[in-house]
């Protein structure tokens, strides 16, 4: 990977756009086919009540959202949405829990058969449950998980502002735990935080600065939720989210990039524009934990229009498949 200065990314993110987008999607066309798109379904497997107070989370027990929560969901039921999911032509399935970390008790020994069940189908599994010892993550790995996510969201300095409850380096540990454990690490951001461009192009560093580059990067846009305190925030332009795919294409140029919350408010036009610049990867489902995602029937549409295909499970790049 080259090795990126806080310089360098600015001045590529500062690109005119047009040229940044073509050298985006020639990195892209260079390490993967063309078209082909990572399809992933997300179960929310314990949805709310959670302790910490990320600025964006209808999640965070101290907001007042009107989600439905629910506990850990059972093995069974899990395992239904999973066979489900392979059936919608998903290869991945992320298990989400609302916790601020994992703890060793039985609620963890369930999501470890969870993750057992999974790989049974042949699936990729993805986990994202919060902050992880080095223990959790070789248990976890030795399960069959195939990749954990654990975002940094924003730049360091601008996390201060989103989230108090924990610190920066609090996630950096974690990833440095996931990667030790050989997992495939699973590491974006979220646009419309209220962070500026600077921010941004910190966030992007911070990501060249973790203990190898992630396999995949969920690139989200805030979905403002009534109730939580960035209720108001003002949604980010197309083009601010296709300068953010296109850099983040060029910079890690194996990586999954996922258009991941907020898609559902993207026409057709804004995610092929998406595509071209380098994302490859999408959740599909109606709900993304408790938001919208778009309807089953539109992405149909849409893979069928644009001529995308799913990308089969446990493939990466041209040059960079990594079998887990
Ligand atoms: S983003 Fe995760 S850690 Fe933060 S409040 Fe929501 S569920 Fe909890």
């Amino acid at each position: 990977m080259a090795e990126w200065t806080v310089s360098s990314i600015s001045a590529l993110y500062h690109r005119e756009l047009l040229g940044l987008l073509f050298e985006a999607a020639r990195v892209h066309q260079q390490h993967f086919k063309p078209g082909e798109i990572q399809v992933n379904h997300l179960v929310s497997v314990k949805t709310g009540g959670c302790p910490e107070d990320c600025s964006y989370c209808p999640q965070a027990a101290r907001y007042n959202t009107g989600i439905k929560k629910h506990g850990l969901m059972s093995r069974e039921e899990v395992r239904t949405r999973a066979e489900e999911a392979k059936e919608m032509g998903a290869s991945r399935v992320c298990l989400g829990a609302a916790w601020r970390e994992v703890k060793d008790n039985d609620q963890f020994d369930r999501v470890i058969d969870m993750v057992k069940d999974i790989k049974s189908l042949g699936m990729e599994t993805c986990c994202t449950l919060g902050l992880l010892t080095q223990a959790q993550a070789d248990r976890l790995k030795e399960a069959g998980l195939h990749a954990y996510n654990h975002n940094l969201d924003t730049s360091p300095e601008h996390y201060g502002k989103i989230i108090s409850t924990r610190q920066f380096e609090d996630r950096i540990r974690t990833l440095t735990h996931v990667k030790n454990a050989d997992l495939q690490v699973c590491c974006g951001g979220i646009l419309g935080l209220g962070e500026t461009e600077e921010d941004r192009i910190q966030f992007l560093f911070a990501l060249t600065q973790l203990e190898g580059p992630p396999e995949s990067i969920p690139i989200n846009t805030l979905y403002a939720v009534p109730g939580t305190p960035l209720e108001n925030q003002a949604p980010i332009s197309i083009w601010e989210l296709v300068r953010m795919i296109a850099t983040t294409r060029i910079i890690f140029p194996t990586a999954m990039i996922r258009m991941s919350a907020g898609r559902e408010k993207r026409s057709l036009e804004d995610q092929t524009l998406c595509f071209l610049a380098g994302a490859n990867s999408l959740f599909i489902g109606e709900k993304l934990l408790t938001i919208a995602n778009p309807l089953p029937e539109a992405d149909h549409h849409m893979f069928t229009h644009l001529g995308l295909t799913p990308k089969a499970p446990f493939s990466g790049s041209r040059h960079a498949d990594a079998p887990h």
